[in-house]
């Protein structure tokens, strides 16, 4: 498997964290766009990663603060994965994507960044995007890029798990 390179993420990981955890102050905040939060579910959220391996990188968070997928409820756990479908799908529609990679870093030994609490993360991938991404090695994802990403991604995410999630857009 090839990763991607993403040296901006140094300063991700070296810089200095918050208090509290990042996703619950996400959950209580209603200021979504500033967040980047593009969507409420009933169990879950769709945010977009600040850090990304690369443009469009998702993560569907559960409103609960479990550390590991074990300890969450069956209908968070199912609405996760119902959310990721809908996402990959509008990855591989609307960002054209190639292919997506999914995981979940649970517990820092597995790198996670935020190991206190669950997310699911989602990566549109595109063929030679790992060349691409070495290329313009140094160059961290800009602020605006990712907003223009955010306005770009959410009328037709919203759309999409809407129609898969009716009724549901109440949030946590
Ligand atoms: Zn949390």
């Amino acid at each position: 498997m090839h990763h991607l390179w993403a040296p901006w993420r140094m300063t991700y990981v070296t810089g200095s964290k918050p208090d509290g955890c990042v996703f619950c102050s996400k959950v209580d905040d209603t200021r979504d766009a500033d967040n980047y939060v593009l969507y409420r579910g009933q169990h879950n959220f769709v945010i977009l990663n600040v850090y990304p391996y690369n443009s469009g990188h998702l993560m569907v968070v559960p409103y609960k603060h479990v550390a590991c997928m074990t300890e969450l409820d069956e209908e968070s756990l199912q609405e996760m994965f119902l959310m990721a479908q809908v996402c990959v799908g509008v990855m591989k529609q609307h960002l054209h994507a190639e292919g997506v990679n999914l995981g979940m870093n649970i517990g820092q030994a597995a790198g996670a960044g935020i190991e206190q609490h669950l997310h699911l993360h989602l990566v549109p991938r595109w063929s030679g995007d790992t060349n691409y991404m070495t290329t313009v090695a140094g160059t961290r994802v800009v602020p605006q890029d990712l907003m223009a990403t955010y306005k770009d991604m959410l009328p037709v995410l919203t759309k999409a798990l809407e129609e898969t999630l009716p009724g549901e857009r109440t949030g946590c």
